[in-house]
C-alpha cells in the first residue's frame, strides 16, 4: 500500500504547515460574506486556522485575515467569528478523534 498523501495547509495565524483536516477553514464568498466553513467545500478564498481559539487571537492581533483573504475584515466580523470559533471548535475536535485513521507515530 502506497502512503496517501495528505494535503497541507498553512495556518495564517502561527504559519504552521498543517494536514487540511487539522484546521478551521474561514472562507470570503464570492459576495463578500465571511464565514467559517466546517465543510471546506464552500465556494470563495479562503483561510486556514488550526482548532485553536489561541490561534485566532493572534491572526485577530496581526489581521491575518484582510491578509489571506486579500479583503477588508472589519473588527465586528473578527467578533462574529470568534464567537462562532468557540462554538464550532468543540465540534471541531470531536469530529477529529471520528476520523482518527491510524496516523504513524503518537
Ligand atoms: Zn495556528
Amino acid at each position: 500500500m502506497r502512503p496517501r498523501k495528505i494535503p497541507q495547509r498553512k495556518c495564517v495565524a502561527c504559519q504552521q504547515m498543517m494536514p487540511k483536516k487539522e484546521l478551521i477553514r474561514i472562507v470570503r464568498s464570492p459576495e463578500g460574506e465571511i464565514n467559517i466553513d466546517l465543510t471546506g467545500k464552500k465556494p470563495g478564498r479562503g483561510a486556514y486556522l488550526c482548532g485553536k481559539v489561541g490561534c485566532f487571537k493572534l491572526a485577530k492581533k496581526s489581521k491575518a485575515f484582510e491578509r489571506a483573504l486579500k479583503a477588508p475584515v472589519g473588527s465586528e466580523i473578527y467578533d462574529r467569528l470568534e464567537a462562532d470559533f468557540i462554538q464550532v471548535e468543540d465540534e471541531f475536535q470531536s469530529n477529529k478523534e471520528l476520523v482518527n485513521d491510524h496516523d504513524d507515530g503518537e
